[in-house]
């Protein structure tokens, strides 16, 4: 896997002079929601106050019913909080309509799930073009741009493989290389490693610890705690609110590990 010499976008970063405090890509002010059933209503976050500065890489962990989807749909502009707001990039969109948060969603956010939800017939290199087709652009382009996204993810050889040819480690790296092709300024990935086994997950790992060293900031959902070591802070829900926030502090390089972990075929 050769990607961590390539840029996220393949151009060079801007120089920080370090005279400006960076601005947080995600802030989350007094988020709640409230889940409104008729007879009865679920509160599902219940003041949740976050920041997430640019590359950032952030695991939320709790126990299932905390709240962790329904904060992250709300950070992927799928959702909208009933009450505080979400400033993401410094833009207010807690309270755009459908339409408006599509744009964004396009624009700014990549998702990775638990399931890669890549569609069968259907090489790697059009998989990962899907996200492209919306925005505007050339074929040539897209093709150029899904390629580009293929290498960061270390699959530059397998652009015309099916889904079916390729182990489930290489799937969920197409899946990250499309969530990838837009050039989205976060990542936002709900147990992406739910479906794969320990080795597999790390390589994983290695692959979003190489993304965010590019710049990615990165939000990721994990019910395990070898694979939430990887991220530089870990959030802790309970019960709607955030219980635990800090620092991961001798955090393990994704690609050390794997040196230990017995080698399976690729
Ligand atoms: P987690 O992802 O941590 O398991 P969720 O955010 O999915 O937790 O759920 C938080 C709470 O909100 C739970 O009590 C759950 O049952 C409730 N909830 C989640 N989504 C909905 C929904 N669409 N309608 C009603 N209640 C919901
Ligand atoms: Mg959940």
């Amino acid at each position: 896997m050769d990607h961590t010499t390539l840029t996220l976008d393949g151009q060079r970063a801007a120089v920080d002079d370090g005279t400006t405090p960076p601005h947080a890509v995600i802030r989350v002010d007094d988020v709640h929601k409230i889940y409104d059933m008729g007879e009865t209503s679920v509160r599902a976050l219940r003041g949740v106050t976050l920041d997430v500065e640019p590359g950032g890489f952030l695991a939320i962990m709790g126990a299932s019913g905390s709240g962790k989807s329904t904060l992250m749909n709300i950070l992927g502009c799928l959702d909208r909080p009933t009450s505080g707001r979400y400033l993401l990039d410094g833009t207010d969109v807690s309270r755009l309509d459908k339409r408006a948060l599509a744009l964004v969603r396009n624009r700014k956010l990549g998702f990775v799930f638990q399931g890669f939800n890549l569609l069968p017939r259907t090489t790697a290199l059009e998989n990962v073009q899907l996200p492209a087709l919306y925005s505007p652009s050339t074929k040539a382009e897209r093709v150029a741009r899904a390629k580009y996204a293929l290498g960061l993810v270390g699959l530059t050889s397998r652009a015309h493989h099916f889904p079916s040819q390729m182990s489930g480690g290489q799937q969920q790296r197409v899946a990250i290389a499309r969530a990838l092709v837009n050039r989205p300024s976060i990542l936002l990935a709900d147990e992406p490693t739910g479906n794969l086994d320990s080795r597999t997950s790390v390589e994983i790992m290695a692959v979003l610890q190489g993304l965010n060293d590019a710049g990615l900031t990165i939000v990721l959902v994990t019910h395990e705690h070898e694979i939430a070591q990887f991220a530089k802070r870990i959030v802790v829900f309970r019960d709607g609110r955030i219980r635990r926030d800090d620092a991961v502090l001798e955090r393990p390089r994704a690609t050390d590990v794997l040196e230990t972990l017995p080698a399976l075929d690729d």
